[in-house]
């Protein structure tokens, strides 16, 4: 039994991190401060005595005996790391080396939830790690992408600096029950306002394109790079390359709810990204991992819970 600690646990994938963990028969210390993660997603868990929930900041220094890491703290949805941009540059850039710093001091492995968007709105389709990215340095998507891309950076130099055992893994938009019903992302906004009868809001023309994966893949695929070899270091694609317009997304999900909803089209916002699509060869390769779960498969569990929170939350 190892003793793992998951930052960001009370979050979307954190919490079906620390189911995984605890069902493979681990000990969970989940650290979190609750700006975006919520209770409720941890509830079913704070009965075991496998699970320990501590209310912490990760850009405040953490001392704790643990076996391994996984550093997942962050806001993930442009709404709320944009609320304030400053903290989310700060959790990704002083977390991660608050983070690094407790692995070296225990000479454990840290895994860090990095992201696709260190490949900012990329000029090469679809994205191979090897492909540096072009992010806006000064743009408002910049405190998350910037701060992920130097999360990574502080990753490989402990690694070469101080021989630290690391796995760092971009992941692609991910969806499934647990997201935040207002957390803003395009999955959950269609899905609430299709359940709830109000307009679909299309940001642009509908016409850029995302690669969605269903949490279960994403968790698999998390839990097999923590546990590959230690020359498996990534960074790593995990993510579903079957590739949709925002357009398509919004048909699908109107066709799964059978609700009546318009379409309503709004600005796009700046710097957002017209297309995205991993090449997932290395996870393949490396990890024997690649998605399972389709689209309106994964869609179907999401409206469920999703269906069941509006109605407990009378909203
Ligand atoms: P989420 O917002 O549901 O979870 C993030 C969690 O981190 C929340 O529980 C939040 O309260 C916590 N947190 C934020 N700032 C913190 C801080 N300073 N100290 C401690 N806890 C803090 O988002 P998610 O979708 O579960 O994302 C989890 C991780 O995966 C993030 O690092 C995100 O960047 C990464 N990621 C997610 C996706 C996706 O599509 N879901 C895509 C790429 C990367
Ligand atoms: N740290 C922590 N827990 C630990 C060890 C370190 O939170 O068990 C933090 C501490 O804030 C430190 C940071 O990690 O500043 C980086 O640690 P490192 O040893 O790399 O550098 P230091 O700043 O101590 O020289
Ligand atoms: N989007 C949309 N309507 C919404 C929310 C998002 O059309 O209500 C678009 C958004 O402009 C982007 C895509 O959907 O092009 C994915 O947005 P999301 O915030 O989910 O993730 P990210 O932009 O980080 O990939």
């Amino acid at each position: 039994m190892k003793r793992i600690l998951v930052t960001g646990g009370a979050g979307f994938l954190g919490s079906h991190l620390c189911d995984k963990l605890l069902e493979e028969g681990n000990e969970v210390i989940c650290a979190d401060n609750l700006f975006t993660g919520r209770r409720r997603n941890i509830h079913h868990l704070l009965e075991n005595k496998n699970f320990e929930f501590l209310r912490h900041d990760v850009t405040l220094p953490l001392y704790v005996e643990v076996d391994e890491i996984y550093n997942l703290a962050c806001p993930a949805s442009p709404v709320h790391y944009q609320f304030d941009p400053v903290q989310t540059t700060k959790t990704s850039v002083i977390g991660a080396i608050n983070m690094l710093g407790l692995a070296k001091r225990l000479k454990i492995k840290i895994l860090q939830a990095s992201t696709s968007e260190v490949y900012g709105d990329p000029e090469i389709h679809p994205q191979p790690e090897t492909y540096k990215g072009s992010v806006s340095v000064t743009g408002p998507r910049a405190c998350y992408d910037e701060g992920k891309r130097c999360a990574e950076t502080l990753f490989f130099d402990y690694h070469r600096q101080h021989d630290l055992s690391i796995k760092v893994m971009r992941i692609f938009n991910t969806y499934g029950p647990r997201m935040h019903p207002s957390d803003g992302r395009v999955v959950s906004n269609f899905i609430v306002q299709a359940l709830k009868g109000e307009d679909i809001t299309i940001f642009g023309d509908g016409m850029q394109t995302r690669s969605f994966g269903y949490v279960s893949d994403l968790i698999s695929g998390m839990y097999k790079l923590m546990n590959s070899s230690d020359d498996v270091i990534g960074p790593i694609n995990i993510g579903n390359p079957v590739e949709f317009t925002m357009l398509e997304l919004a048909e699908n999900v109107l066709e799964l709810t059978g609700s009546k909803s318009k379409l309503k089209f709004l600005p796009l916002p700046q710097d957002d990204p017209m297309q995205r699509k991993p090449i997932i060869d290395l996870a393949r390769k490396e990890l024997g991992w690649e998605p399972k779960v389709q689209l309106k498969e994964g869609l179907v569990e999401t409206i469920k819970y999703f269906d069941l929170i509006l109605k407990e939350d009378n909203v």
